[in-house]
């Protein structure tokens, strides 16, 4: 695996969404690969920094009602579509 390879999946591979493939070929990587391995302890430093409890902040509960009822009191979102998938398909026929 290349350097470029790795730094690509350095952030899947912290977050754990690699498939077994993939770890296995990226730690094979960072076993040999000085700079990406400090790049991937970076990561992983920044990681557990973000999991810092100090960093969440929990919203008061006045907030959390005025959201809440602002949000009843919007009007229903229209979904009505405003064109079918037929008239679209129409549409990229006149195209060709
Ligand atoms: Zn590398």
């Amino acid at each position: 695996m290349s350097c470029q390879r790795a730094q690509e999946l350095l952030n899947s591979h912290v977050d754990g969404e690699l498939d077994g493939f993939h770890v296995s070929e990226i730690e094979q990587h960072l076993d040999q690969c000085h700079d990406c391995k400090l790049d991937y302890n970076s990561l992983l430093d920044l990681r557990s920094s973000f999991k810092d409890k100090s960093l969440y902040y929990r919203a008061p509960s006045s907030l959390q009602n005025r959201i809440r009822s602002s949000l009843h009191e919007e009007a229903p979102v229209d979904v009505t579509p405003r064109m079918t998938l037929r008239a679209l398909s129409n549409r990229r026929n006149e195209g060709s």
